[in-house]
C-alpha cells in the first residue's frame, strides 16, 4: 500500500492571494520590526517563535492556514509545524515577502518616520527597545478604548501621544459638568456634548498625525465581537459590569489582550487579561458579577478625581507595552492602590481551570447570556 503524495508546502504569492480571496488567512512570522515596515494587506503578524503559544489567534484547524516571511524559509518551518500541529492545509508563500512586493501585491508599506514624526516622537526613538522600528509598530497600531469618563482620559491621552495610529473610542454618554473633576479628555465648553465626539476632539488637537474613530454607543452583545475584532489591544474604562464581562467574553474568543482598569472612591486595580497562552481572563478573578447593591459607581459612591488619572495612566503604560512588544505585562498579577496611603501592592492572579470565562466550552455562556446574567444582578 502507497501512502498519498504529500500535498507541496510552497505556493506562488498570485496563488497565495487567490486563496486569501477565497478565504484563507495568511501569517506574517516575520520579527514586529519587520512587519513594522511592511506587510502584505490582510496579514496577520505572529513571529515564528510566538506561533507555539499564539494558537488562541489563529484560525479553526480546517482552515486554510499561509504563512509569509522575508524569503520563505522561516514561514516553511512555520507551515510545517503548523502541518503537524493539526493544520494539514498549512502553506508556505514562496520567495516571502520580497517576492510578494517584486510581483506588486497589495501590500501595507510603512516608509521611514518623516520628519514631523521625527520631532513629534524623538524621546521615544531614543529608547532601547523603541526606536524607529517601535515607533513604526505603534503608527501601525489600532487600540480600542471603551469609556472616555475617568479611566479612558489618561489612557487614551498617552495612547494618542504616544503615536498609535488607530484609536478607536466607544462612549454613550454626553459630557456632564460632574464629570469634569476627573475626565479630563472633556472641557466646560463640552457639556452636553458626545463623550465619544468631545474626546476625539481633545485627542487629535493633542495628535492629529493619527486616525481618531469616535463611535456614541454603548457595548453590548450585538457589537462587541465586532469592536475588538480589528484591534491589537483593548483598554477596558468602562464604568458597567455588562461592558466588562462582555469584553472579557470577546476578547477571549478573538485572543486578544484587555487591559482592565477599576476604581472606588480611593481604591484603584490594573491587570491585563488574555491575549496569551494560559492567561488568566478577568472571570479567573471574578467568575460572576456582583449584586449592584455590592457595586455602586462612580455617581453613587464618589471617587477622588485624580485617582482615575493614575490608574488609566498605569492603563496607557500596559497598552504601549504590548504594543511594543517589551517589558512584562500585568499579566496573572493584579496591582492595587490605596490613594490615602499611597500604598501598591501587588496579587497573584492564577487562571481558574474552571473558570467561566476561559475554562472548558460547556461553562461558556455566549455574550446574550452574560447580559442576562449582569441584568439579573
Ligand atoms: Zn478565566
Amino acid at each position: 500500500m502507497t501512502s498519498a503524495p504529500p500535498e507541496p508546502l510552497d505556493v506562488a504569492p498570485d496563488e497565495a492571494l487567490r486563496l486569501m480571496s477565497a478565504g484563507a488567512i495568511l501569517i506574517d512570522v516575520r520579527e514586529p520590526d519587520e512587519v513594522a515596515l511592511g506587510t502584505p494587506v490582510g496579514a496577520i503578524p505572529i513571529p515564528l517563535r510566538e506561533l507555539p503559544t499564539a494558537t488562541a489567534r489563529l484560525p479553526a484547524r480546517e482552515a486554510p492556514l499561509l504563512t509569509i516571511c522575508a524569503s520563505g524559509r522561516r514561514s516553511q518551518q512555520a507551515a510545517q509545524w503548523l502541518q503537524a500541529s493539526g493544520w494539514a492545509g498549512a502553506r508556505s508563500v514562496a520567495g516571502g515577502f520580497l517576492r510578494w512586493q517584486a510581483e506588486g501585491l497589495p501590500a501595507v508599506v510603512h516608509s521611514a518616520l518623516d520628519a514631523d514624526a521625527r520631532e513629534r516622537y524623538a524621546r521615544h526613538l531614543l529608547l532601547p527597545g523603541v526606536g524607529e522600528a517601535g515607533q513604526l509598530r505603534l503608527l501601525a497600531a489600532r487600540v480600542l478604548v471603551v469609556g472616555a469618563g475617568g479611566l479612558g482620559s489618561p489612557a487614551a491621552f498617552y495612547v494618542a501621544a504616544a503615536g498609535v495610529g488607530h484609536l478607536r473610542i466607544v462612549d454613550p454618554d454626553v459630557v456632564d459638568r460632574s464629570n469634569l473633576q476627573r475626565q479630563i479628555l472633556h472641557r466646560d465648553a463640552a457639556v452636553g456634548m458626545p463623550k465619544a465626539d468631545s474626546a476625539r476632539a481633545a485627542l487629535l488637537a493633542l495628535n492629529p498625525r493619527i486616525a481618531v474613530e469616535a463611535l456614541s454607543l454603548r457595548v453590548d452583545a450585538g457589537n462587541v465581537q465586532a469592536l475588538v475584532a480589528d484591534a491589537d489591544v483593548v483598554v477596558d474604562g468602562s464604568d458597567n459590569f455588562i461592558a466588562r464581562y462582555l469584553l472579557d467574553a470577546a476578547c477571549q474568543a478573538a485572543g486578544k489582550p484587555l487591559v482592565y482598569g477599576a476604581i472606588h472612591r480611593f481604591e484603584g486595580q490594573v491587570s491585563v487579561f488574555g491575549g496569551a497562552e494560559e492567561a488568566p481572563c478577568y472571570r479567573c478573578l471574578f467568575p460572576d458579577p456582583p449584586a449592584a447593591a455590592d457595586a455602586p459607581d462612580c455617581a453613587t459612591a464618589g471617587v477622588l478625581g485624580v485617582l482615575p488619572g493614575i490608574v488609566g495612566s498605569l492603563q496607557a503604560a500596559e497598552a504601549i507595552k504590548l504594543v511594543l512588544g517589551i517589558g512584562v505585562p500585568l499579566r496573572g498579577r493584579l496591582l492595587h492602590v490605596d490613594a490615602r496611603g499611597m500604598v501598591f501592592r501587588e496579587l497573584r492572579v492564577p487562571r481558574d481551570p474552571q473558570c467561566p470565562g476561559c475554562g472548558p466550552a460547556p461553562l461558556r455562556r455566549p455574550p446574550q447570556g452574560l447580559e442576562a446574567l449582569c441584568a439579573l444582578r
